[in-house]
């Protein structure tokens, strides 16, 4: 499926429509998930909503539906790359303070390595 509303100029529009060459490590009616190009982990997958939502704070209508699809897929593709069991962690940035540089939805999938607390 191509993107819902793709942006021109949106990176990650351009991956789910495969205008870009990636690392496809998932992939369904809603979601696709790739390896990060700069991994701050042994395992970083980005799980990428198919629709444009550019972040957290521009839900609307039905999207919190797709947002628990994509979260609900962490779980499955952890245990995939083999960090459920010693723990793994889910982010999701926002906003410029909040560290986020792509403005289309997406859940960072950590593992691989301990993670500390507070995350800095
Ligand atoms: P964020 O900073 O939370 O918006 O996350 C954006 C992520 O996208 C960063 O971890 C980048 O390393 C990653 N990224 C940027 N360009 C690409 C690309 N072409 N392929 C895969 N990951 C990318
Ligand atoms: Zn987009």
């Amino acid at each position: 499926m191509e993107s819902v509303h793709p942006e021109d100029d949106c990176l990650f529009c351009k991956i789910v429509d495969k205008r870009l060459p990636v690392g496809v490590v998932y992939e369904d009616e809603f979601a696709i998930a790739i390896e990060d190009i700069r991994p701050q982990a042994p395992v970083h997958v980005l799980i990428i909503s198919k629709k444009h939502i550019s972040g957290l704070l521009d839900l609307e209508g039905e999207d919190e539906l797709y947002i628990g699809h994509l979260f609900a897929l962490s779980p499955k593709l952890a245990r995939e790359k083999g960090i459920s069991e010693a723990g793994f962690r889910t982010v999701v940035n926002s906003g410029k303070w909040g560290g986020q540089t792509v403005s289309h939805f997406h859940i960072h999938l950590l593992g691989g390595r301990p993670f500390f607390w507070p995350p800095g």
